[in-house]
């Protein structure tokens, strides 16, 4: 698109105009979207194509993209799809929306997500779930579904993400897509909703794993308004050295064969290009899940204290005092498993809790980020699933949270280290996308995108479409 742009055969808005006739025809078969901007868009557009026609312009100028609808673009409603913020409009522009921005690229919209990016199948969104584009009887996975769901079906070439405990990884394997999730500190968190703030981190869906590099090398990078970014020399043209590649068989031994078999494919690709296998131990997946609900659920009560019918967004009408305008609130504004979240977070912070739950889980992170250094010394990267199952229909019984808690055992240890991790197509099953997932040690970002574009240049599951959105 950029080539295409650059050399005037395309003008950035009749770009916008083509994705924008997308999203009306097929998006409300999709629900991808909370908000579409078409008026903004296409002014912005118009302003891109005179950067370009001026000279004026970068790589990205003009094209474009969507955000998850937890990240603040100004004058923009901004819901996070709950009730509670139904009807906030973002006073200001999140830092890696902003820099977006100055690259004169083009927001067409916000897309739909779990309530407050707390769930793994998009369905506990306040606006119904995003179905999955391969099969709309499936889910598209989550949180971030309505971008996953919207790269894949062609209603956007690019989208954000954020990913907390697999929250971009899951949903681009259900939907066949790219997805990328940067070290944290790598994307400033800035405008973008907390959910648990020492796992959050922002990263983007995109069809190729080059799109994802593109976006990166504009989003990274250090903001004077979040102190956990981190500048690191950019190792931008990294040159891919034949790596030892770690394969944690045991760590994804109760997976579905057709699932291994995938798997299996991947490291067959990769050893015919020269890079080494070998077999490793992570820590149990179990330790990771029960130290991940007790970090993610104990921030996530102090992130979410601050809606309570005061400051921002949604308050309850019947009430008669301060109090029940706190309980009422809440008890209307948010939705059922951002409550059980909020009731988990609260036991684990209260009196006597924290030293054996809150605390506790927070050595026992340390432990796992040192085994995962550990692992490094040995390793380069490590291939793993990226979700133990293929996408699960829309209508699925989920009377058992804890099996649905579960689906992220393969992705929350990424978090709970800090690692980079990217999540690429691979195979399918049912005909229904696979993806699996790279990880990395702290900072081998650039790297890591290398060794997934190598993937990418050998195979083409990453050019598939789901042939009813063609
Ligand atoms: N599925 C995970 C959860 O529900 C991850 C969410 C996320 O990454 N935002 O906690």
């Amino acid at each position: 698109m950029s080539e295409q742009l650059q050399a005037k055969e395309i003008s950035s808005v009749e770009l916008t105009q083509y994705y924008l006739d997308r999203i009306r025809e097929h998006d409300p078969a999709l629900n991808c979207f909370i908000t579409v901007v078409a008026d903004r868009a296409l002014k912005e557009a118009k302003k891109a194509d005179h950067q370009r026609a001026v000279g004026n312009n970068g790589l990205l100028t003009g094209i474009p993209l969507v955000h998850k609808d937890l990240f603040c673009v100004k004058d923009v409603k901004t819901t996070c799809a709950s009730k509670m913020l139904a009807d906030f409009v973002a006073p200001y522009d999140a830092t890696i929306v902003r820099r977006l921005n100055n690259q004169g690229m083009v927001c067409l919209g916000k897309t739909n997500m779990d309530e407050f990016a707390m769930g793994s199948s998009g369905k506990t969104s306040f606006w119904g779930p995003t179905v999955n584009p391969w099969d709309v009887t499936k889910v598209a996975g989550g949180s971030s579904s309505g971008s996953a769901a919207a790269v894949a079906a062609g209603l956007a070439p690019a989208a954000t993400g954020s990913d907390t405990g697999g929250s971009i990884r899951q949903p681009a394997a259900f939907c066949g897509v790219t997805g990328f999730k940067p070290t944290y500190g790598r994307n400033s968190r800035y405008g973008m909703v907390a959910f648990s703030s020492s796992l959050d981190q922002p990263g983007t869906l995109t069809r190729t794993v080059e799109d994802a590099k593109l976006l990166f090398d504009v989003t990274n990078g250090v903001d004077t308004k979040d102190a956990s970014t981190i500048n690191t020399a950019a190792d931008r043209e990294y040159k891919l050295p034949r790596l030892t590649i770690g394969y944690p068989s045991k760590f994804f031994e109760d997976i579905p064969t057709p699932l291994m078999s995938v798997l299996a494919d991947v490291r067959h690709t990769l050893e015919k290009t020269g890079h080494n296998f070998k077999e490793i131990e992570l820590p149990d997946v179990q330790k990771c899940l029960a130290t991940y609900f007790a970090i993610s659920r104990g921030e996530c009560v102090t992130n979410l204290a601050r809606f309570d019918g005061i400051r921002f967004g949604f308050r309850s009408k019947e009430v008669s005092n301060i109090d029940n305008l706190y309980t009422k609130t809440r008890i209307e504004g948010f939705g059922a498993e951002v409550k059980r979240r909020i009731l988990f977070g609260n036991y684990v912070l209260t009196n006597g809790k924290p030293e054996t739950h809150f605390v506790k889980a927070q050595k026992v992170r340390r432990l796992i980020h040192d085994r995962y250094t550990q692992t490094f010394n040995d390793v380069d990267f490590i291939l793993a699933p990226s979700a133990p199952t293929v996408a699960a229909p829309v209508l699925a019984d989920d009377h058992d949270q804890f099996e649905l808690y579960r689906q992220d055992r393969f992705t929350v240890a990424a978090n709970l280290g800090g690692l980079p991790a990217i999540g690429v197509p691979c195979g399918t099953v049912n005909s229904l996308p696979v993806g699996i997932q790279l990880i990395g040690p702290r900072f081998s970002d650039w790297q890591l995108l290398e060794l997934a574009a190598e993937y990418q240049r050998l195979t083409d599951w990453h050019l598939r479409y789901p042939s009813k959105f063609l």
